[in-house]
């Protein structure tokens, strides 16, 4: 494997992993949390898994000029992932959490990523923070954030639920986590959701009250 790019190397790549990018269906994803810990060891590795699939880009070009920019290694308090996008026409900097889930964080990739990991799970709040080692209060704010973001891709993914033989059940839920200001609910949004109790398949429709 490709050593990660070094600081000032001229020819810094424009990319975290070379393209094309593995085929992802991060929906049906099925990983354990060892294979998980293995794949993402280093905060490079960690980039690298990301970029894969498709949770951070891996490839970004420079919002003044539109050149592609390179990935290069910076160290120091104000670098928490070790590496920035550079612009190689005028120097401007991008973190490459830019557009992801992890943008504006103070928390490690990893340690989000294994948030969202025993989220899925659905593991006790109490084990997340000793899993963690994220404090009680940031692990409630991302859970909620997670659920945000799983609830408007549920929106953007309308399933027809019903039929011979099937049980929809109905509920209401108001999302209104904007810690990370990037979902599209409104503060307080109330969504009306239905599950099918046979498939688990599920639909939720934002309603004004
Ligand atoms: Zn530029």
């Amino acid at each position: 494997m490709a050593d990660p790019p070094r600081r000032g190397r001229p020819s810094a790549p424009t990319f975290i992993v070379p393209p094309p990018l593995p085929p992802v269906d991060l929906p049906n994803l099925d990983i354990n949390i060892r294979q998980l810990a293995a794949v993402t060891s280093s905060v490079f590795d960690c980039m690298r898994w990301l970029a894969e699939h498709c949770l951070i880009t891996n490839t970004f070009s420079c919002q003044a000029c539109d050149q592609p920019m390179r990935l290069q290694k910076r160290e120091g308090r104000d670098y928490i992932d070790g590496y920035v996008w550079c612009c190689p026409g005028c120097q401007r900097r991008n973190s490459i959490r830019i557009n992801s889930l992890f943008e504006g964080s103070h928390l490690q990739l990893v340690q989000i990523l294994d948030i969202v990991y025993w989220w899925c799970r659905d593991l006790r709040q109490v084990h997340v923070i000793q899993e963690t080692g994220v404090s009680k209060k940031t692990v409630i704010v991302w859970q909620k954030y997670i659920r945000d973001v799983c609830a408007q891709y549920v929106i953007d993914h309308p399933v027809q639920l019903g039929g011979r033989n099937r049980t929809v059940e109905i509920d209401e839920s108001k999302f209104m986590n904007r810690k990370y200001n990037r979902g599209r609910f409104r503060e307080g949004q109330w969504v009306l959701g239905m599950v099918e109790r046979e498939t688990d398949n599920c639909c939720l429709i934002p309603v004004d009250d």
